[in-house]
């Protein structure tokens, strides 16, 4: 049998700084099962009016460039300058790899035992959408808990940054230079995402080199459109190692959500982005009703064999799936 959740005791724990009971309220809304679905809306409903009051900023880079290094020494620098910083994670991948982004124990260490960081160690693993809403649903848990920076790391790769540039207020990209490779081996589609570009390892013999890509991805950017009309993405060198240029990719964040906060496209992306998740939940939920469904399982073996042997169109095979499902 299972437990009853006590959700207001969940809110107020989380309300009340508790780590074990904001821990806890994650696992819960990770939670796939029915009657945890329902208690961690019920817990979200509570905790809504209390959030949204963090800096949100999405970190993504490639595996190596040095992503947890730099959450390690930006999140000590704001804990140090009185903010309360949690971290979180994306990696859809962790499903397949047992090695996933967050699973080095001895990733953030320093962070993880700073009290006024919170550094929530293991992804849930699932399917990008689940992982997209258990995340969206975690920042705010997170916020209501009274941190006021959230920090969402992803890996560089598949659909995880678009993902998680659509829920945050700036989107920093960390790369490193890669001589003889052109833009350094980023994708388009990533750099055009980005509010805030970081080339890290600026430091010992590769300075030279972070120096010259930053000055080369700076001439790349001026070319692409811009994801807002007042913000052009500026491009930093920086070394998270040796603690320098930090101060000045902070303050491009901060400067980047100032300006936007200004011209009102702060409050217009926030919208977009709640309607974005409903539209997410919607999905989400319609493909588990069809998953689900005792029509569409029976029906749905027949017309796959049909249109792979051409015998039925997919448009037709998919109204069929659609018209079964009750
Ligand atoms: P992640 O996979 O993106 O999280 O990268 P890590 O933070 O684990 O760093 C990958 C490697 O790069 C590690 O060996 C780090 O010590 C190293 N590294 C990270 N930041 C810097 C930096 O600023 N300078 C130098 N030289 N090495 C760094």
């Amino acid at each position: 049998m299972a437990r009853k959740i006590d959700v207001p005791a969940l809110a107020k724990g989380v309300l009340d700084g508790s780590r074990a009971t904001l821990a806890r309220a994650i696992t819960l809304v990770e939670s796939n099962r029915p009657d945890h679905r329902q208690a961690a809306q019920q817990l979200l409903m509570e905790l809504l009016p209390h959030a949204g009051g963090a800096r949100r900023v999405g970190i993504s880079g490639v595996p190596g460039v040095g992503k947890s290094t730099f959450i390690e020494t930006l999140g000590t620098r704001l804990t140090g300058a009185g903010h309360r910083v949690a971290v979180l994670a994306v990696d859809p991948s962790s499903t397949r790899s047992k090695g996933s982004i967050l699973g080095d124990k001895t990733r953030m260490a320093k962070l993880a035992t700073d009290e006024n960081a919170f550094v929530r160690p293991s992804p849930s693993a699932g399917t990008l959408g689940g992982v997209a809403r258990a995340t969206r649903e975690t920042i705010v848990l997170m916020e209501a808990a009274g941190y006021d920076v959230v920090l969402v790391e992803t890996v560089g790769v598949g659909q995880s940054e678009v993902t998680v540039a659509a829920m945050v207020d700036t989107f920093l990209l960390l790369t490193i230079a890669r001589t003889g490779d052109s833009l350094q081996g980023i994708k388009k589609g990533i750099l055009e995402l980005a509010d805030v570009v970081a080339v890290n390892k600026a430091d010992g013999p590769h300075e030279k080199d972070a120096k010259a890509a930053a000055r080369e991805l700076a001439g790349a950017l001026r070319l692409m459109t811009p994801t807002s009309e007042s913000w052009r993405p500026p491009v930093l060198a920086c070394s998270a190692q040796a603690d320098t240029g930090m101060a000045e990719v902070w303050e491009q964040v901060e400067k980047h959500r100032s300006t936007l906060e200004a011209s009102g496209e702060l409050a217009g992306r926030r919208a977009d982005q709640q309607v974005d998740w409903m539209w997410a939940m919607v999905r989400d939920q319609l493909m588990d009703r069809l998953q689900n469904d005792a029509g569409v399982k029976k029906a749905l073996p027949g017309l796959e064999r049909d249109v792979r042997t051409g015998d039925l169109t997919p448009t037709l095979a998919a109204q069929t799936i659609l018209d079964a499902l009750g």
